[in-house]
């Protein structure tokens, strides 16, 4: 991981921030193509009762819809928090590139069962688990004090 990658990391936590002071759960991403330009940015979008409005699936549709495999395949998805099993799927099936994230599913795991939060109605399987081939880089330890934190105030616990 490189300064690069940091400064779009900083930005997917900020987009974490805003969803979380929307109503939302705190998570943020966006999708960089091999330029380093920032195509497309989400944040989590469920608090409308459709829980599958995560940010990286909808990077996976926009990729779909407006870029070529080729630079599906070259570009960078970065995140807050590491994808869940559908947004994994989604993101291979699609064929987009590089994954970074901040925070691992294993971390969020371990803040929601200090909050004492239900568990998830889908496994926290690693992205490898769910695309085997996929390039994965985190979680980048800076930001998990900070996403802690987020988590934490979102069940009222911060
Ligand atoms: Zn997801």
């Amino acid at each position: 991981m490189n300064a690069t990658d940091h400064l779009h990391l900083r930005r997917c936590v900020d987009l974490a921030r805003e969803s979380l002071d929307a109503g939302d759960e705190p998570f943020g991403s966006c999708l960089v193509d091999r330029d380093g330009i920032r195509r497309f940015e989400d944040r989590n979008r469920v608090a409308g009762g459709d829980a599958t409005q995560h940010p990286e699936f909808a990077i996976a549709r926009w990729a779909a819809a407006h870029m070529t495999p080729e630079q599906r395949a070259s570009a960078t998805v970065y995140t807050s928090g590491e994808h869940c099993p559908m947004c994994a799927a989604a993101h291979g099936w699609v064929g987009l590139g590089r994954i970074v994230y901040a925070g691992s599913s294993e971390q969020l795991g371990q803040w929601l069962m200090e909050i004492g939060a239900s568990a998830a109605p889908v496994a926290p399987l690693p992205i490898q688990a769910i695309v085997p081939g996929a390039i994965v880089d985190g979680p980048a330890p800076e930001f998990a004090d900070e996403l802690r934190s987020l988590h934490h105030r979102l069940h009222g616990k911060g």
